[in-house]
C-alpha cells in the first residue's frame, strides 16, 4: 500500500475503486500497509497518507463504501499479524531457527503495541489468528495464545530504539558459535556496517524471559547497531521493517561464516579502514534518524 500513495493523492476516485475491488476479492487482513520493496527502496508512509485511509470511511466517493473494520484491518493488527506469520514461517524454513526457537515481532504502525509469534507453537502449524498482539504494558490485546517468552526485550526494543518497527531473534548457526565464544564481531565488510552497525557486539547473558535479560538487552541498545550475538543464546536482528530484519538476520549469518572461516585459518585478519567504517556506519545512521523523525511527525498530527 505505501507505493500507492502518491496514485491515492493523484486520482483519488480510482485509487478508491482499485482499493474496494482488491478488498472484496482478498480481504482487508491481506492487505499490507507497509513498505514497497525495502531492501532497494524504501518507502514509508507518509502521515498525510495514513490521515488518508483513515478517513476513507468518512470521504470514500459516491458508490464505493468502505468500514471502519476494513480500515483497522489495512493500518493496524491484521496486516501486522500476516506479516509475521510470513516471516515466521521463512526462518524456520531456512534453518535460523528449529521448531518453535526464536520469535518474530513487528511494531503495530501509530500504536504502542506488536504482533509477535506465541510461545512454543511450531512455526509450520501456526495461522494469521495464532499471532499475539500485546499491548507496551505487556498486556495480550488479541490471540488465544501465550505470547512469546522474549516478549519484554522485544518491547524493550521498540521503546528505546525509536528507529526499529520490526525484530527477529533466531538461534543460526554461525553467529551462535560467536555467542560461545562471547567474542563480538568487528567491521569486516561495507555492507556488514552499511546495515549491521559497525560492531556485532555480545549481550550478556541471561535467561530466556528474565527481566536480567531484558536489562542486558537495554543495556546495549545505544550502540545503533541493527544486529546482536545474545552470549549463549542466539542473535537478535533489528531492522526498519521485517524484510530489512530478515537481510540482517542473513548478512549476519555470512559475516559470522566468513570471520569463523578467518579465524580458522589462523593468519592475520583485517578489517575495513576505519574512516570507511565511519562513513558506512553514518549511512545506517542517517536511515534510522530519518525513521524517528518520520514518526515524530506522525505522532504530532
Ligand atoms: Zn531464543
Amino acid at each position: 500500500m505505501a507505493m500507492w500513495d502518491s496514485y491515492a493523492f493523484g486520482n483519488y476516485r480510482l485509487f478508491c475503486r482499485e482499493l474496494r475491488d482488491i478488498l472484496d476479492y482478498a480481504g482487508a487482513d491481506k492487505v499490507l500497509f507497509g513498505t514497497d520493496n525495502p531492501i532497494f527502496n524504501t518507502v514509508m508512509p507518509t502521515k498525510e497518507y495514513i490521515q488518508l485511509i483513515k478517513d476513507l470511511p468518512a470521504n470514500s466517493p459516491e458508490g464505493i463504501e468502505f468500514t471502519k473494520e476494513e480500515v483497522d484491518g489495512i493500518l493496524g493488527g491484521n496486516a501486522a499479524k500476516v506479516e509475521v506469520l510470513k516471516y515466521s514461517q521463512i526462518i524456520a524454513k531456512e534453518g535460523y531457527v528449529i521448531g518453535s526457537g526464536g520469535n518474530v515481532s513487528v511494531l503495530i504502525e501509530g500504536e504502542e503495541a506488536l504482533a509477535i509469534t506465541p510461545s512454543s507453537i511450531d512455526y509450520f502449524n501456526l495461522t494469521e489468528n495464532d499471532i499475539c498482539i500485546v499491548g507496551f504494558d505487556s498486556k495480550p490485546v488479541e490471540g488465544e495464545h501465550r505470547p512469546s517468552i522474549e516478549t519484554g526485550f522485544h518491547i524493550a526494543v521498540y521503546k528505546n530504539r525509536l528507529d526499529v518497527n520490526a525484530i527477529i531473534h533466531t538461534h543460526q548457526t554461525f553467529a551462535s558459535v560467536f555467542t560461545v565464544l562471547n567474542r563480538p564481531i568487528p567491521a569486516l565488510f561495507d555492507e556488514q556496517v552499511l546495515h549491521l552497525g559497525n560492531i556485532i557486539d555480545v549481550i550478556p547473558y541471561g535467561v530466556s524471559g528474565s527481566p536480567d535479560l531484558v536489562q542486558n538487552v537495554v543495556s546495549k541498545l545505544d550502540n545503533d547497531c541493527n544486529c546482536y550475538l545474545l552470549q549463549n543464546h542466539g542473535a537478535l536482528c533489528l531492522g526498519l521493517d521485517l524484510a530489512q530484519a530478515l537481510r540482517n538476520v542473513k548478512l549476519l549469518e555470512k559475516t559470522a561464516k566468513v570471520y569463523y572461516y578467518a579465524l580458522n585459518l589462523e593468519k592475520e585478519l583485517t578489517t575495513i579502514p576505519k574512516p570507511y567504517e565511519d562513513v558506512f556506519f553514518g549511512l545506517l545512521k542517517n536511515e534510522q534518524q530519518k525513521e524517528i523523525e518520520r514518526k515524530k511527525d506522525i505522532k504530532t498530527k
